[in-house]
């Protein structure tokens, strides 16, 4: 089986196929990707995220976004001065996050996925591919749905966040829990 970085996808080459019975590809964070997010000696660290291609969000052990790539400020619509120092709530534009507490700490915010995959990656060291998660918009006083897949990887003290896909369905499916 092969294992390519999840990241930068490059080829880390293969495992016994025993290790993950239920894929073709496992993933992993090559060497050089790590280095880079740890060791800000190498290439500045907004160059190598931007390099990365995708939207990724490097999320502090404190939950606040330190920085995010060219791609992920593109699909969020927003420049740097509204993403670094908030939460993904906020910059995902959460509902829940406008409430009192905010981000992370409303009544609303333990079935938040973001947050349980984020959180379980900071404890565990445990990377997530492709995790579903929802969150409610209201835009003048229209509300939706924000759809999301994301994945996260634990490299040092922060934790990756990618955005593999984002969208807003209108029209939320009777039954289906915003959380
Ligand atoms: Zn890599």
């Amino acid at each position: 089986m092969k294992r390519v970085c999840a990241w930068c996808g490059k080829d880390l080459g293969t495992v016994p196929s025993v290790v993950h019975p239920d894929g073709l590809i496992t993933h992993g964070i090559c060497k050089e990707c790590a280095f880079h997010l740890r060791a800000q000696a190498g290439m500045p660290l907004r160059a190598f995220l931007d390099g990365l291609g995708v939207p990724v969000l490097l999320v502090d052990p404190e939950g606040n976004i330190k920085t995010a790539s060219r791609d992920a400020r593109k699909i969020l619509s927003k420049d740097l001065p509204e993403i670094e120092g908030y939460r993904p709530g906020e910059v995902f534009e959460c509902a829940n996050a406008m409430l009192p507490g905010g981000c992370g700490k409303t009544s609303h915010c333990s079935g938040c996925a973001i947050r349980r995959t984020v959180t379980d990656t900071f404890e565990t060291g445990k990377s997530h591919e492709k995790v579903k998660a929802y969150l409610k918009q209201e835009t003048g006083g229209a509300r939706q749905r924000l759809s999301l897949l994301i994945s996260t990887e634990k490299v040092g003290e922060v934790v990756l966040l990618r955005i593999d896909e984002m969208r807003v369905e209108d029209n939320p499916q009777p039954g289906e829990e915003i959380p």
